[in-house]
């Protein structure tokens, strides 16, 4: 099978523009160091991560806390600048814009944050953070603006009497909505959902992934959806990315990753998720052996190799490349 074309965003196979086009990405963070030390350390965070995001599709991002998923989608916004490669949203290049070049295309690509508390600012009513896009962006003001509030708290299941509220007066769920409602407001093409729905009791989980569901079908939105809790990416994504120590480790449509996943990894995490699928075997628990290492100091060749239950002598020095190992199946692994 194909190994990966550095042109070309992992999975990509359709010659239609994506809305998002992610390709060798990397983001490295230097440590502060001591006034006498000589050399600089440096923060691993993201490795050549390479994918995309077509119309109306939603890439599901998994991986452990801290193996670097949040700050792909930090990046991708340019919250943070990247060390290297490039970020296309609809063919055109945004990696190295400055922040006022960027300005045109905020308004096609939000974020909703995992933590609905600190998310919003307590000083403000729903209504006026909703709206206050719409006022930065010089979209809408006065009654047109008034009614576009109405229109999205309506979108997002809250009442038009809540418009006037405090955060506080919210619950978590509520609060999200509001996050959600802001987001939309820009009519923006792409959303990055960073962890959700993590923060929320699992009878409200449910209720927000449905609403973004039905979101993206009435708009057609585009979703980076970021987290770590496997199920509810497999509720929610058309295919599934697995992140491990800022890699890219496998990429497949979300059936076939989660019935033959091909990575040792995504075996091991898989292992640890009950069983909702009848198709899906019920895998034996895979307990990995010690921590994730450092991102100061990578492992060589495979970043995996030191808690790979299968590894082999080769996978201590040679990198393996994410290849197409199945049709539109990518994993990067030797024994594959
Ligand atoms: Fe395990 Fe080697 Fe495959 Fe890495 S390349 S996942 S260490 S078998």
């Amino acid at each position: 099978m194909n190994k990966v074309d550095a042109s070309v965003p992992a999975g990509q196979t359709d010659k239609a523009t994506p809305v998002l086009a992610v390709k060798a990405l990397r983001k490295h963070f230097p440590l502060q160091s001591g006034l006498l030390s000589r050399s600089q350390q440096v923060v691993h965070a993201v490795n050549d991560v390479s994918f995309h995001v077509d119309h109306g599709e939603t890439l599901g991002l998994v991986g452990e806390s801290g193996c670097g998923k949040s700050t792909v989608g930090r990046t991708i916004l340019k919250l943070i600048n990247p060390t290297a490669g490039s970020i296309q949203i609809d063919g055109t290049e945004i990696a190295d814009l400055s922040r006022r070049e960027m300005r045109p295309y905020r308004r096609r690509m939000q974020i909703i944050f995992q933590d609905p508390y600190s998310s919003l600012n307590p000083r403000m009513t729903a209504g006026d953070m909703v709206g206050e896009p719409l006022t930065v962006h010089g979209i809408a003001s006065g009654q047109e603006k008034e009614d576009r509030i109405a229109a999205l708290f309506q979108k997002v299941g809250l009442r038009s009497d809540q418009i006037r509220r405090f955060p506080h007066e919210f619950s978590g769920g509520q609060r999200q909505r509001i996050g959600i409602a802001r987001a939309l407001a820009l009519d923006p093409k792409l959303i990055i959902a960073d962890e959700p729905v993590s923060a929320l009791d699992v009878s409200i989980q449910a209720q927000v992934i449905n609403l973004l569901m039905d979101l993206q079908e009435e708009f057609g939105l585009s979703y980076l959806f970021i987290a770590h809790d496997l199920s509810v990416v497999e509720h929610i994504s058309h295919r599934v990315a697995v992140m491990y120590l800022g890699h890219i480790v496998e990429l497949a449509e979300r059936r076939a990753l989660f019935r033959t996943p091909q990575h040792p990894y995504t075996e091991a995490l898989l292992s640890a998720v009950p069983v909702a699928d009848p198709k899906r075997k019920r895998a034996d628990r895979i307990i990995l052996k010690g921590d994730v290492p450092s991102p100061v100091s990578l492992p060589s060749g495979c970043p995996f190799h030191t808690r790979c239950p299968v590894a082999v002598a080769a996978c201590k020095s040679e990198v393996p490349a994410l290849r197409e190992v199945r049709p539109n199946h990518w994993a990067a692994c030797h024994l594959r």
